[in-house]
């Protein structure tokens, strides 16, 4: 039987709303301090099942705590996510259509690429093409800044790329916008946008999930078709 939401899952929730997107160990920390201060019980290793309780009680809602993954340094992330607007819907009442006509944009470019990367340059030049209402340079360079502050962009030396709260809200519609382009990882089965590819069969996998693959191997090699990994593995001093 389902445990009872009790005031510490109540502020777990109310602290996660505010972050969007915490990181595994934020939210492990957070999940005992709200157990202790509602002296409720707690055990380290039950942060799902008390998530479980809170995202019984957010189902009539439509919303729901995920468990995702950076695909910068594979580290685990929750985000509370909106189940019920499955596109970029979700995002309409925070920002005006030309900025969101932008971002659009840049998702294709992102998710086009090669890497899972654009550049700044690539996007800027989007900003006098808009249908909506054209942007001056300086105020697409504004309008990315806000994007990164709300998580929903990461930039990286002016590279950008979807951030992990992002990818975690939009996994459903990016797969059904993008049928044929986004791919999904070989060994976690979710989206992946900064895709590493077996140069013989093609098949995609997140570099950390790669890693993690390797860790047990002595070279690393594709874990489809067993071909060798052609790039540095994260963690590993292994080059091909
Ligand atoms: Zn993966
Ligand atoms: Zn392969």
């Amino acid at each position: 039987m389902a445990a009872q939401m009790s005031d510490a899952h109540r502020r777990f929730l109310q602290v996660l709303m505010s972050h969007g997107i915490m990181e595994g160990s934020e939210a492990r920390k957070l999940h005992r301090r709200c157990c202790e201060i509602h002296k409720v019980y707690y055990a380290h290793d039950k942060l799902d099942d008390f998530i479980t309780t809170i995202n019984i009680q957010l189902q009539p809602l439509f919303m729901q705590i995920r468990k995702g993954m950076s695909e910068g340094d594979g580290r685990s992330h929750y985000a509370l996510v909106n189940l019920a607007e499955t596109e970029i819907t979700k995002m309409a009442s925070d920002y005006a259509e030309n900025e969101l006509e932008l971002f659009r944009k840049t998702m294709d470019l992102i998710i086009l690429s090669e890497n899972g990367f654009a550049c700044s340059t690539d996007i800027l030049n989007l900003a006098d093409q808009l249908k909506t209402k054209k942007m001056k340079k300086k105020e697409a360079e504004q309008v990315l800044k806000i994007f990164v502050e709300d998580n929903w962009l990461s930039e990286r030396n002016g590279e950008y790329t979807l951030h992990t709260r992002c990818i975690m809200e939009m996994e459903q519609y990016i797969l059904s916008t993008y049928q044929d382009t986004a791919r999904k990882c070989n060994l976690c089965h979710s989206l992946v946008i900064q895709s590493q590819v077996c140069e013989s069969c093609g098949i995609a996998m997140h570099l950390s999930c790669v890693g993690k693959y390797s860790k047990a191997q002595t070279e690393p090699r594709c874990p489809y078709c067993n071909y060798s990994w052609p790039r540095e593995i994260p963690g590993t001093k292994q080059y091909i």
